[in-house]
């Protein structure tokens, strides 16, 4: 009678953990792939043996009790042996015979991504627009079967239902199962013999619609609004996909974004830059009155809080800086020459002379400024 404790090497009180473990340890040491000669064959197959019985439940049973399935000279050993746990011992996971089982024909639909023009004005206070998709809807004639109403789909004969065909190969090692998917069904397990006309079988059609959608104020280009569940619907009428809706502002003529602030730039006559003046600018939120201040400076610049782009996140709104750009009257009549002739005179400014200013100060130090907001 075969030792098979002794040939696995655990005791005779071990659990069945410890039978799989030793069983796992040996045959990767003792496997004839890795371990060609005759000597590790022959053991392979003792432990092999060994481990058929011991991790049995009932034949490890009728074994402890004295009675040997191997025992003798007709050891049937290879016959309809599970080669599993062989799989298992290499893999780390369950290889031959584990089936997948038949797909269902109903999987989720794929994401879909459109783009949005919208203005800036749109951007600043959000806006509600009307979309039209092209997408993949659940199909109204067999809603989402795939088969002509009332005919229904029916068991693929070739695999049984089961989606796969399994193969069961003779190897020196035993019998080793393999399995690929059923081509008669196309993994299925079953077959419509009479499509849908509608959708050809796919439980879906193509389809153009529309839909609103909200675009909330503060977005900019690149921002992407999901619009869940808005996507394609998947075959077999399957759940939708999301749908994205990415945002592209076009560029305003006047006003420029930068974050949440918008700038502009306005024209000052040199004399009201001067005396200081209220000027009526156009802005997002109508005609505003923008204070000059008296000695107003070309490049100056003039915030209006809270007139800027809404925050996309948390409340408020940025600001809108106006930037002075003060005009040198040209084309002087001979009075306004005459004018400007005598206020030079009272300047003492008829003969002026240069004076250099600190980079920082001068107009090139305020453009800087204003760029990098200061
Ligand atoms: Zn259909
Ligand atoms: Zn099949």
């Amino acid at each position: 009678m075969n030792d098979y404790y002794k040939d696995l090497g655990v005791g005779r009180d071990a659990s069945p953990e410890d039978i799989k473990r030793a069983y796992h340890r040996m045959a990767r040491k003792l496997h004839p792939d890795v371990n060609a000669d005759a000597e590790s064959e022959d053991r392979f197959k003792r432990v092999s043996q060994a481990y058929d019985v011991l991790s049995d439940t009932d034949k490890r049973r009728a074994y402890d009790a004295g009675s040997d399935p191997y025992g003798g000279a007709n050891s049937s050993f290879g016959q309809g042996f599970s080669f599993s746990d062989v799989m298992d011992a290499f893999f780390g996971q369950s290889a031959g015979g584990a089936g997948r089982g038949p797909q269902s024909r109903q999987s989720r639909g794929q994401d879909a991504l459109i783009r949005l023009d919208i203005d800036l004005a749109q951007a600043v206070f959000g806006v509600e627009r009307e979309l039209t998709v092209d997408t993949a809807v659940a199909c109204g004639t067999c809603h989402g079967e795939g088969s002509q109403p009332g005919t229904g789909s029916r068991s693929c004969d070739v695999c049984a239902g089961r989606g796969e065909i399994r193969q069961v190969q003779r190897s020196f090692l035993g019998q080793v199962m393999t399995s690929r998917q059923c081509s008669a069904c196309r993994g299925f397990g079953t077959v419509i013999s009479d499509p849908c006309f509608e959708c050809s079988g796919e439980g879906r059609v193509r389809n153009r619609r529309s839909l609103k959608i909200r675009v909330p104020a503060g977005v900019d280009t690149g921002t992407r609004i999901q619009l869940a569940g808005s996507g394609e619907v998947g075959p077999g009428a399957g759940p939708a996909g999301d749908l994205y809706v990415e945002v592209n502002v076009t560029p305003h003529e006047t006003f420029q974004r930068r974050g949440d602030d918008l700038h502009c730039s306005v024209e000052i006559p040199m004399t009201a830059a001067a005396l200081g003046a209220t000027i009526k600018l156009g802005t997002f939120d109508g005609m505003t009155d923008v204070e000059i201040k008296p000695g107003t400076q070309p490049g100056d610049v003039i915030t209006l809080r809270g007139n800027g782009v809404t925050h996309l996140r948390g409340t408020g709104r940025g600001d809108l800086l106006v930037h002075a750009s003060v005009q040198t009257p040209t084309k002087l009549t001979s009075a306004q020459e005459e004018a400007l002739r005598q206020l030079a005179i009272l300047r003492g400014e008829e003969r002026p002379e240069g004076h250099l200013t600190p980079a920082s100060q001068g107009l090139f130090g305020k453009l800087r400024d204003a760029f990098l907001g200061k």
